[in-house]
């Protein structure tokens, strides 16, 4: 007998879109943090100081949008050293027109 689905909650949805959006901004990046612009170990322990994380480009807090043109991958350390700073604008600029394609 086929065990029963258990539904997905939207937590696990929210983590698994996470996971993908993660490996595909890891690979539009070439493999490389946003911030440092050295590479990232995708495999890394997520506690890990230099694991990959998920990093809003415009903060949250200050109306950024949960969007993967507003999101770039980065080490641990980079995110957290970044606190909520805002990019450069060039930056922001580059990220933008790359999202267009
Ligand atoms: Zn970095």
């Amino acid at each position: 007998m086929p065990r029963p689905r258990r539904p997905i909650s939207t937590k696990q949805i929210r983590a698994r879109l996470l996971r993908d959006a993660r490996r595909q901004l890891w690979e539009e990046q070439n493999g490389c943090c946003w911030w440092c612009g050295k590479e990232i170990d995708l495999y890394l322990d997520p506690n890990h100081p230099l694991a990959a994380t998920i990093d809003h480009l415009i903060p949250v807090s200050v109306g950024g949008k949960d969007v993967l043109s507003n999101l770039v991958v980065a080490h641990r350390v980079c995110n957290e050293a970044r606190g909520n700073r805002m990019p450069p604008a060039s930056a922001l600029k580059v990220r933008m027109r790359a999202a267009e394609h």
